[in-house]
């Protein structure tokens, strides 16, 4: 077992090669999907029944990604089908193939309420121009006219990656039992990273199915959306994180969403929560002078900001600094148009 510098531990000498499946506790298997984005894989999980299959969340509408699931289909599904296709969050290498994948089957969706509706305004919104208001969100955090331009004319590539969603879903809450085969799994509902994420449990196996709410190595994207600009997501944030530790052993196996299977969930959660800590203090500490949004980029990302990556820049920014105009750190101070940030 591989131990990591921040005392995480890797079970799993071997990853799935694409079109392949890996059994990683008692008919629980990982398929690990191809992204064509930076971030360049997702794992998604089988559950195996006595009559068929539950698929944890389904990877970005892709022919890649669908020419994966025929081969996986072809080599492991001939025996039972499909039975159910779960989806732990609206973002789209989680959520992109759901709408085949029930299709192809004939079975039903299950996603949490939150998550579900609003994949379903997402999905109206990108398919056709940018809303005024999400233009003038991104305008006010001062981001200029050449990016905004770029993010226009970008916006409706998104949709590529989803496939039509069905009209109807089945609804996961908090703490709702699941009977999958011969194991009982647990809803857990995290907020933050996506309005109402979901984690099964399965508290006999002690193995949670993570989606992105815990990983291994990344911080989970916390993000400020243009449909609510004045949101707190990290609020929600660490307490679903003080929450995860509440609910689980010190020795669950985590199945994340991105990186490996791991143990140490505590030291994770800890860990995020005191990233989360130290970026808000430099924060705070930053705006003794008025900043805007795109001023502070440097004091929270390694990475350069660019109109690339600056919708997520701009949403992980504001999520901080809503943060402290909450907890009245600082106050902020539209006048001028754009958005300015300075301590009370
Ligand atoms: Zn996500």
């Amino acid at each position: 077992m591989k131990t990591g510098s921040n005392g995480l531990s890797y079970p799993f000498e071997n990853r799935p090669t694409p079109g392949e499946i890996i059994e990683v506790g008692p008919g629980i298997y990982w398929v690990r999907m191809p992204l064509p984005i930076s971030l360049n894989h997702i794992n998604l999980w089988l559950l195996e029944e006595q009559d068929g299959w539950t698929m944890i969340d389904t990877g970005m509408a892709t022919e890649d990604t669908k020419v994966l699931w025929e081969e996986i289909f072809k080599r492991y599904f001939s025996a039972k089908p499909v039975k159910r296709v779960i989806v732990t969050h609206m973002h789209l290498d989680h959520l992109g193939l759901a709408g085949w994948l029930v299709d192809k089957w004939g079975v039903e969706l299950y996603m949490s309420r939150a998550e579900y509706l609003t994949s379903r305004v997402i999905a109206a919104e990108i398919s056709s121009e940018p809303p005024e208001s999400t233009v003038d969100f991104f305008r006010a955090a001062g981001i200029d006219d050449v990016a905004l331009n770029e993010f226009k004319a970008r916006f409706r590539s998104r949709s590529d990656f989803v496939s039509p969603l069905p009209t109807a879903y089945k609804r996961l809450v908090d703490n709702q039992n699941l009977q999958i085969g011969s194991h009982q799994w647990t809803v857990i509902v995290g907020e933050g990273h996506s309005p109402e994420h979901v984690c099964l449990l399965c508290k006999s196996l002690n193995i949670m199915i993570a989606g992105d709410q815990i990983l291994p190595r990344i911080s989970p994207n916390i993000s400020v959306r243009p449909n609510e600009p004045d949101a707190n997501p990290l609020q929600d944030w660490l307490r679903s994180c003080e929450y995860f530790k509440n609910k689980l052993d010190e020795d669950v196996l985590i199945l994340p969403s991105h990186g490996d299977p791991f143990y140490g969930a505590h030291l994770r959660l800890q860990e995020m929560i005191d990233e989360h800590k130290v970026g808000l203090k430099k924060l705070y500490d930053f705006c003794s002078e008025s900043r805007s949004v795109t001023d502070v980029f440097p004091v929270l990302f390694k990475s350069k900001i660019n109109s690339g990556n600056m919708v997520i820049g701009v949403g992980e920014a504001l999520a901080h600094l809503n943060h402290l105009v909450a907890s009245e750190d600082l106050k902020l101070d539209t006048t001028s148009g754009i958005a300015r940030y300075k301590q009370t």
